[in-house]
């Protein structure tokens, strides 16, 4: 790489900083860059820069927001009564991609783990509390992942939530689409015989 004029090395030693990208890939972007268009390269850089200077979180659902309340919390077309309680902001992109669910959501920014330190506190569940004793909720959907701290975490807020008038349910969990049952592990074909449904 020492061959490179000092601001092509500069931009590779930036690009492979990026998740999933070696020197290879970064030196190959780089070189993509400097081929390209002034101005398909400073919309590049912008767009960066943009992201950094405006995107927040969402008051209402901590989602990724351009401004103070995010596109979905704002679309009148979607079901207020419902909450899907998810992880991380990808996680709701996830479900939004599915294209199945209308309702609203509540990101809570991580699961409860002890060995790391994460207590409820380090969520944003008093958020949640307090949007559900608003009495706009009717139902809660418990989306966080099926490992070991994603259902403690789903445990604790229904737990929680439980005496509470809202309705409060786990998304299921089973055989993936295409999935062998002589491959798939005891634990995941247990929940798929629990949460079996009616034909
Ligand atoms: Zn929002």
């Amino acid at each position: 790489m020492q061959h490179y004029p000092k601001s092509i090395r500069n931009l590779i030693r930036q690009l492979s900083r990026l998740p999933g990208i070696g020197e290879k890939t970064a030196e190959r972007l780089a070189m993509h860059v400097l081929k390209a268009p002034a101005d398909q390269a400073q919309a590049l850089a912008e767009s960066i820069l943009q992201v950094k200077r405006s995107v927040q979180h969402c008051q209402q659902c901590f989602g990724l927001s351009d401004g103070p309340v995010c596109q979905i919390c704002q679309d009148p077309g979607r079901d207020r009564d419902l909450v899907c309680v998810v992880e991380q902001p990808a996680d709701m992109m996830s479900v939004e991609k599915a294209g199945c669910f209308k309702g609203l959501y509540h990101i809570l920014g991580g699961v409860l783990s002890p060995m790391d330190g994460i207590g409820p506190d380090r969520l944003r569940l008093e958020q949640l509390w307090r949007r559900v004793d608003s009495g706009q909720v009717k139902e809660v959907i418990l989306a966080t992942s099926t490992s070991v701290e994603g259902e403690a975490t789903a445990s604790f807020i229904a737990q929680r939530l439980a005496g509470r008038p809202v309705k409060v349910s786990r998304i299921a969990s089973g055989i993936p689409m295409g999935g062998d049952i002589k491959y798939v592990d005891q634990m995941t074909l247990k929940r798929a015989i629990w949460g079996r449904h009616a034909c």
